[in-house]
């Protein structure tokens, strides 16, 4: 069983501009698929009264993971990363396979696996990543594109969070000025400009809170205030889909959705938070937060708890955690829920089922940020976003509108009634007020800038009233959202069934489809293309005899496809995510040759196959089927071990010039497919994790 090992900075760093000079890629995602905004369009958000240049971000998960993961969302167009959720106990055996995307997305893994000190490395390289990419003005990044948010988020309980090593973790966050000087050093010679910038230090001052399914109220109450009072910081909290209540979940999920076989347990309505408790806590904490200064809102979802009753994972594993598609209406039912009780008075952060076709709907309801996980998982990965922008920009021109705030007021032809509902029907009014809600109605008929005139001195009260009609129209927007997407088939279990296609072969070390739906769908960037050309190569089998070696046999290794499927075991935690999507049968990350990033993690995970090739030396180790090979080139002799057997020979004439001691024969396959890796990764000039250490 493989784990995550971080990646040296310089060398994501080489690898990040040598990609994409060469393949016009990093870190295998298109540069043609890169969102890096539009002209003219302004998506810019606030959140905790800073700007977000997007509400758009991967939420705490896979895709926040590694200080890749964390570039790779940024080049899909998010801008506001909710980070993986770190807590104290971050020595875990999380079971595997942990994510299961065939249909609608479940999974076993909750925090992250890296260790805490870690896990702030990864977060400061990635924002340093993005701000030396910026800099270095190689993207077409629209101006009002540039601004990107980190959010932290921890779990689970009191105690962990009150304990040194999240303790250190979130002052990291919030003065990450050492780490920063740390890797500023370790900038490659070749990029030394990047040395000189002003990199950001107070990586984030926000938190979303992530506690356990089943965790007391009054925990999570004394754990924001704890956060707010010792940290100061600005907090979300992550709320569960069990505060719709029993009947209300198993009424949209098992009755309207017909999911019938997905069985939610009795007793997670029992552990969790009641609707009562939650409204209790919510306000408290929000007027904790207005008397501190900070910021206060909520995130929906969690997501749901639910037996597991499929094969996929262990069955040991008692519980799953169902996302995606089905949670996306209990969430923005949860939304309605919230709103109908708190109006537009707090944040709400979203995270349940986003995908292109509801990306832009969450974007009218006002929520912030509007974080995606599942949907990314899927064939295409980060490049799926992209998308999300296309649907928003293609609705926003419908309305003739360039920025978030005018594209909500218009989305669903609620702005007029939600004036009324303020107090400013067309014609029922007059004053000041009424003259500055006409002219309101002006902008919104004729076009312009509502902000401006908002902000105008000579109409001192249109600030106020922009505010409230904003407010009005996100809750006449949710409710409006919320009737459709209820009653809409796409989120109910008939168009969720249908399984990835398989087509019923199983794979091997080399030759597939080539379909590559296995790069993108890793959310670490772990399987690569490898660029072994088609061909055949001989392969020779040795045999001692009374008068010395002699060939016994002589075969054919014939690779087929342009190229091979490769994978870098150090980024791959083994989630199982592109077996699901491979149609091919038997995972990639399980068959396809497999590289170690170092010796140490070459021989710490000797129960997986793989390579490990010395960068400064001609020196290959590899492991097939569990035994040993290496082989050293030193000028034209080769030494080459296995098992049973150490022989020397010629590299160009090794059947004339071998020599050794052997046990049984001794086949030169290995030693050929060796000779093909090492050329493939370190001669052929591609980029991959290990031909830029
Ligand atoms: S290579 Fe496959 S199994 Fe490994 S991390 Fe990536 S998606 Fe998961
Ligand atoms: S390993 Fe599977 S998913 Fe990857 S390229 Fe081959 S057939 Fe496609």
């Amino acid at each position: 069983m493989a784990e995550l090992i971080p990646h040296p900075f310089a060398s994501l760093i080489k690898r990040m501009f040598v990609e994409l000079e060469t393949e016009q890629s990093i870190f295998d995602f298109p540069a043609k698929k890169f969102f890096c905004g539009l002209s003219g369009k302004d998506y810019s958000v606030n959140f905790h009264n800073k700007n977000s240049s997007s509400p758009l971000g991967p939420a705490s998960g896979p895709q926040t993971q590694m200080a890749q993961n964390i570039l790779l969302s940024w080049l899909g167009g998010c801008r506001i990363m909710e980070l993986k959720t770190v807590q104290i106990l971050d020595e875990l055996e999380i079971p595997r396979p942990c994510i299961d995307m065939q249909t609608v997305g479940y999974n076993v893994e909750w925090s992250q696996e890296l260790r805490i000190e870690q896990s702030l490395h990864e977060y400061v390289k990635g924002a340093m990543l993005i701000e030396i990419l910026r800099a270095s003005g190689k993207l077409d990044l629209t101006d009002n594109f540039g601004d990107v948010l980190y959010d932290m988020s921890v779990g689970y309980d009191l105690a962990g969070i009150q304990s040194e090593k999240v303790r250190r973790f979130i002052e990291g966050m919030l003065d990450a000025s050492e780490i920063v000087e740390h890797y500023r050093k370790q900038i490659p010679e070749q990029y030394r400009e990047f040395r000189k910038l002003d990199f950001q230090t107070k990586i984030s001052d926000t938190l979303t809170l992530s506690t356990f399914h089943g965790c007391p109220p009054e925990e999570i109450e004394k754990i924001i205030d704890y956060l707010f009072r010792e940290h100061g910081l600005n907090c979300i909290i992550k709320l569960n889909p069990t505060l719709l209540g029993k009947e209300r979940v198993r009424l949209l999920l098992n009755e309207i959705m017909g999911y019938t076989d997905v069985h939610v347990p009795d007793e997670a309505f029992e552990n969790d938070a009641t609707w009562e408790q939650a409204q209790g806590f919510v306000e408290r904490l929000g007027a904790t937060a207005k008397t501190l200064g900070l910021g206060f809102g909520v995130k929906f979802n969690n997501t749901l708890i639910v037996e597991n009753q499929r094969d996929f994972f262990p069955e040991s594993e008692k519980v799953m955690y169902l996302s995606g598609t089905p949670l996306h209406v209990l969430g923005i039912n949860l939304v309605q829920q919230f709103r109908g009780k708190f109006g537009d008075k707090f944040t709400i952060s979203f995270s349940a089922g986003i995908d292109k076709t509801n990306f832009a709907d969450a974007v009218a309801l006002g929520l912030t940020p509007i974080t995606v996980c599942s949907d990314l998982l899927k064939v295409g990965g980060y490049s799926r976003s992209s998308a999300y922008y296309k649907v928003l920009n293609s609705r926003m021109d419908n309305f003739g509108v360039n920025d978030i705030e005018s594209y909500l007021l218009k989305a669903y032809g609620n702005a007029e009634q939600a004036l009324e509902n303020i107090g400013f029907g067309a014609g029922k009014t007059s004053g000041t007020e009424a003259t500055v809600a006409d002219a309101f109605r002006k902008i919104l008929v004729e076009g312009g800038d509502f902000r401006k005139f908002a902000g105008s001195e000579e109409a001192p009260l249109a600030n106020e009233i922009f505010e409230k009609w904003l407010a009005e129209t996100k809750l006449l927007n949710t409710k409006t959202y919320v009737d459709e997407v209820t009653a809409n088939a796409r989120y109910g279990i008939a168009q969720n069934s249908k399984l990835p296609p398989k087509v019923g072969t199983m794979l091997e070390l080399f030759d597939c489809l080539t379909c590559d739906k296995c790069i993108p769908v890793c959310p670490n960037d772990a399987n690569f293309a490898l660029k072994i050309p088609p061909g055949e190569t001989e392969i020779l089998e040795f045999e001692q005899n009374s008068s010395g070696w002699a060939v016994h046999k002589r075969k054919t290794l014939k690779l087929e496809k342009k190229y091979q499927i490769a994978n870098y075991a150090d980024f791959c935690n083994e989630c199982g995510n592109c077996d699901i999507f491979c149609p091919e049968d038997g995972g990639p990350f399980l068959l396809k040759p497999r590289f170690f990033g170092t010796m140490e993690s070459f021989q710490t995970f000797t129960d997986r196959d793989g390579f490990f090739l010395e960068n400064n030396s001609d020196t290959v180790f590899a492991r097939f089927d569990g035994k040993e090979f290496r082989y050293v080139i030193t000028g034209n002799s080769v030494h080459y071990s296995g098992p049973d057997f150490e022989v020397q020979f010629s590299k160009d004439d090794p059947e004339n010039t071998i020599s050794g001691e052997a046990k049984s024969r001794v086949s030169f396959r290995n030693y050929e497919i060796m000779l093909m890796m090492r050329s493939a990764i370190l001669d052929s000039g591609s980029p991959s994790y290990l031909s830029h250490t």
